[in-house]
């Protein structure tokens, strides 16, 4: 776990390569957060994204503040916090949703982004407290599965943090339905979140849609297996560097394989 230190929560003690990096991080969230309105993932000023920034001495983050319009999202305007959520750099107060963002980072070593957003279909499901059954092969490919269902849980403290590790820990799935509340999603970085949440509407959609017109039909659970790690281990850049995002995070298992040069390559460099 985590545990935050002066030297890396001081910005006054961090060297020049960790003060760019974090700057290089606020770029990188704050052009993301476009995202969300531009795919019609979100409404006024809900929804965030945050990426972690590694360090020795205790993991940062970076999110947007509270309360703050989409069209204000510059990377000044970005905060940054410890894995408590506590603001650690910073003119204005983190988003309310920061918490849940800090623990989930805190208790999943591979997790470097995390978006969480009130996107329509999706939260729809969610409403329901209905997981979206496993119908499209492009689940099969991005999910592994169903999109699973997260306890109810209220905002303050840690109980959505813990709903998210506890329905996507050791699962496949990058993606949860937190009852009556909406999508979370979580990447090896803050562009992967993003994908996902995207990708987690899109097929809360599609079978939403397909079931007004008729019976869903599943997919052999021995097919999602074979399209799934097709699509994991094959399809793209292929290689252990895509090995599934949660399989790693069996639990006592400290050791990331994500190295942090993966983590601060510049978004568009990909
Ligand atoms: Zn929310």
């Amino acid at each position: 776990m985590s545990t935050s230190t002066v030297i890396s929560t001081d910005p006054t003690t961090w060297d020049r390569t960790f003060r760019a990096e974090v700057a290089r991080t606020r770029e990188v969230v704050a052009r993301l957060h476009a995202e969300l309105p531009r795919w019609e993932l979100v409404v006024w000023t809900a929804g965030n994204v945050s990426q972690r920034i590694r360090h020795a001495s205790g993991d940062l983050l970076v999110i947007k503040p509270s309360g703050v319009t989409y069209d204000e999202l510059t990377p000044e305007a970005m905060v940054v916090c410890d894995l408590e959520g506590t603001l650690v750099e910073g003119d204005r107060q983190p988003s309310s949703d920061t918490a849940a963002h800090a623990y989930t980072y805190a208790h999943m070593p591979e997790v470097g982004g995390v978006v969480h957003t009130h996107s329509t279909y999706a939260t729809a499901w969610a409403a329901r407290a209905e997981p979206v059954p496993c119908v499209l092969t492009m689940m099969a490919d991005e999910f592994g599965g169903p999109i699973p269902i997260g306890p109810f849980a209220l905002i303050g403290d840690d109980s959505i943090g813990q709903g998210i590790v506890a329905t996507l820990g050791g699962g496949r799935s990058r993606a949860v339905l937190m009852q009556n509340h909406g999508p979370f999603t979580i990447g090896r970085d803050a562009k992967d979140a993003v994908k996902a949440a995207v990708m987690v509407e899109e097929v809360a959609r599609t079978v939403h849609v397909s079931r007004q017109l008729g019976e869903l039909v599943p997919i052999p659970q021995a097919d999602v297996d074979a399209l799934y790690e097709r699509y994991q281990y094959v399809y793209g850049q292929g290689g252990a560097s895509r090995a599934p995002l949660t399989a790693v995070a069996a639990p006592g298992s400290t050791s990331s394989t994500t190295s942090s040069s993966t983590d601060t390559t510049p978004e568009d460099a990909r």
